[in-house]
């Protein structure tokens, strides 16, 4: 995919550490992240990317080093957590849809409670949503009436409700049957051509290296490598890279 409309600096990562006891689950992680931008994380297991994913929206607090959002420090005391979150969309493995309510009233809960969005423009607003992944037949269905691709689509569709400024993905489509991930990844990728600022953990190295602007290697905490798909996926420098892709691709 072609990313021609990349713009200024939205999140900047200067130094983080996070440590679990003795374990260091980040070690001296930077980054820039600019508007626009779709950036991967890939890495063996364990080597830090949803705990990176974490830190960026304070799910986690690094242990040490900075991370600034809109040239605001995240990491200063005092932030206001709540208002930050809301500009980051964030969508996991599981769902968590409420299952005794309706999609639409998933969908409209946030912005009205947190946002003092009106019933009828946060009803307006999810349709429109809806619409755009193809379920806006499913507005009055429960959770439990759905399929697993469906609730990830409507998962999706609940973070763009609340018009965030950069959407983070951790596994989005490994806890769900093959035949849905298609149906997901279409609904990320059109994300990604709208100029949504995007940071995905996956597994799926197709999808990364069609749609990622640029992919980010990570290994025991740290980044290893980073370079436009095309770049990383043909020539790997690092041997932890090489080894890597030796094994996934
Ligand atoms: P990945 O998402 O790449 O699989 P994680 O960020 O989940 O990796 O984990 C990185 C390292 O930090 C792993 O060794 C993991 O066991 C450890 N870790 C992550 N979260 C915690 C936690 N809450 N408590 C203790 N250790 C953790
Ligand atoms: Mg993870």
């Amino acid at each position: 995919m072609e990313h021609t409309n990349i713009g200024d600096s939205l999140i900047q990562v200067k130094n983080i550490k996070k440590q679990f006891g003795e374990k260091f689950a980040l070690n001296d992680v930077n980054c820039d992240i600019n508007k626009g931008e779709v950036v991967f994380i890939i890495g063996p297991s364990g080597s830090g990317k949803s705990t990176f994913l974490r830190c960026l929206n304070l799910l986690e607090t690094p242990t040490s080093g900075q991370i600034f959002f809109e040239g605001n420090e995240l990491t200063k005391k005092g932030v206001n957590v709540n208002a930050l979150r809301q500009k980051m969309g964030m969508v996991f493995q599981h769902f968590n849809l409420f299952p005794h309510k309706t999609i639409l009233q998933n969908l409209t809960l946030a912005p009205m409670k947190l946002q003092g969005v009106s019933k009828a423009d946060a009803e307006k607003e999810a349709m429109r949503l809806l619409k755009r992944v193809g379920l806006e037949d499913r507005a009055d269905a429960y959770p439990a009436q759905l399929s697993g691709g469906q609730k990830q689509r409507i998962a999706i569709v609940r973070s763009l409700c609340m018009k965030p400024e950069v959407m983070l993905f951790d596994e989005p489509t490994s806890a769900l049957d093959p035949e849905m991930v298609g149906e997901v990844l279409g609904v990320m990728r059109e994300l990604a051509e709208d100029n949504m600022t995007m940071v995905v953990v996956t597994h799926e190295m197709g999808f990364a290296r069609e749609v990622a602007s640029r992919v980010i290697f990570m290994d025991q905490g740290q980044i290893v490598e980073e370079d436009t798909p095309e770049e990383l996926f043909a020539h790997p420098k690092s041997e932890r890279l090489q080894n890597f892709l030796s094994k996934v691709l």
